[in-house]
């Protein structure tokens, strides 16, 4: 019998790549998504195949699966500083209301569940690199807190089902990943970036540019995903790219692989954005014996061509 698995989140950017490598496995996958920040056709190339189905549905809302289910991915919440901003009251419910129905269903088949947490748990962080035994630096009532404090909610009532009621859970904080599928008009870094370039804009670099961020190809982080799940650790692990730069400088890898001509402007620091982040994986290496494989070049690279591919007209939609 094939291993049967339920991905949340499954039309967005993560999601999307988890379909795939579980297929790879020969798993059966059922795929479920509201489709409020994700997009069909980063799943449609699966829907001919008898191990897929689909489910347009708002986890918000009770889960129902019909028969078996070994495991559960939770990945459903909007990830980019823009989407949570503009849909704050949906992000809160996702990863409270959205997580405690999962987290049901998980107890009801007896299946074991990951939940998708994150490095925004650790909040403007005074400790670097972050290591999982810190606490965070989380403003509870600044506009990112819609999203922080539903991750960390998430991850405590995670735990509370895996102490209360002998839950198999396991948690994944996971540090800026990037790759094909990203959003073009999501607003994080990356595709901000290369949206300009391709747009022949200038690049709009928030506050000095002396942020940092560490970012994590998604065949890597993906991989760490995969080891986290199949192994026996119950506590958070960071799964991400420990290689730091600051946002300035990035922006000059972006002019040189897009080979653009513009420039780089500056715009007001959005509020509470990380002064610095970068994973400690210490543990993941330890537990899972994983670490990133694919430096910044090859993996910037396949973004870029994977963005280059799109259409005029999804070039068109940016934010900025
Ligand atoms: P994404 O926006 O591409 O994907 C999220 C998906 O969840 C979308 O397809 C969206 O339609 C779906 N969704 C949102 N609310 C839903 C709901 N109520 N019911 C059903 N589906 C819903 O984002 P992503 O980058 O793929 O992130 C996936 C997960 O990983 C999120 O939980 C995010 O917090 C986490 N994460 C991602 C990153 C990263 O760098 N990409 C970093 C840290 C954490
Ligand atoms: N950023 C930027 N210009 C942009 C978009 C983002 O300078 O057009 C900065 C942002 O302020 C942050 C960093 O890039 O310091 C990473 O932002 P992103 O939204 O990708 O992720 P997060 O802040 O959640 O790590």
């Amino acid at each position: 019998m094939k291993k049967k698995i339920l991905i949340t989140g499954a039309a967005g950017f993560l999601g999307s790549h988890l379909c795939d490598r579980f297929i790879k496995e020969g798993y059966h996958v059922i795929a479920m998504d509201n489709l409020i920040t994700g997009n069909i056709k980063n799943i449609e190339h699966l829907f001919p195949l008898e191990n897929f189905e689909f489910h347009n549905h708002d986890v918000t809302k009770f889960v129902h699966v019909a028969g078996d289910l070994d495991y559960i991915l939770h990945f459903a919440s909007p990830a980019s500083p823009i989407d949570y901003l503009k849909i704050p009251i949906q992000t809160l419910k996702v990863g409270s209301l959205g997580t405690h129905n999962l987290l049901g269903l998980a107890k009801q088949k007896d299946a074991r569940i990951l939940i998708a947490s994150t490095s925004e748990v650790y909040g403007d962080p005074l400790v670097h690199p972050q290591t999982e035994d810190y606490y965070g630096n989380v403003n509870t009532i600044g506009p990112r807190g819609v999203y922080d404090e539903a991750k960390r909610f998430q991850e405590s009532i995670t735990m509370a089902y895996n102490r209360f009621h002998g839950l198999e859970t396991r948690i994944v904080r996971i540090f800026n990943t990037y790759g094909p599928r990203m959003r073009l008009n999501d607003g994080r870094v990356i595709p901000a970036f290369i949206g300009q370039a391709l747009r022949g804009e200038d690049l709009t670099v928030f506050g000095d540019g002396s942020q940092t961020r560490s970012f994590c190809f998604v065949d890597d982080q993906v991989e760490g995903i995969y080891r986290l799940l199949l192994s026996d650790y119950v506590e958070p692990v960071n799964i991400g790219n420990p290689h730091e730069i600051t946002i300035s400088d990035f922006a000059q890898e972006i002019i040189k692989l897009t080979g653009t001509d513009q420039k780089v402007i500056y715009k007001d620091l959005p509020v509470n954005d990380p002064q610095q982040r970068q994973p400690d994986i210490s543990l993941a290496k330890e537990i899972l014996d994983w670490e990133p494989k694919v430096d910044r070049a090859d993996g910037m690279q396949k973004t870029y061509e994977y963005f280059k591919s799109l259409s005029k007209e999804d070039l068109e939609k940016s934010e900025h």
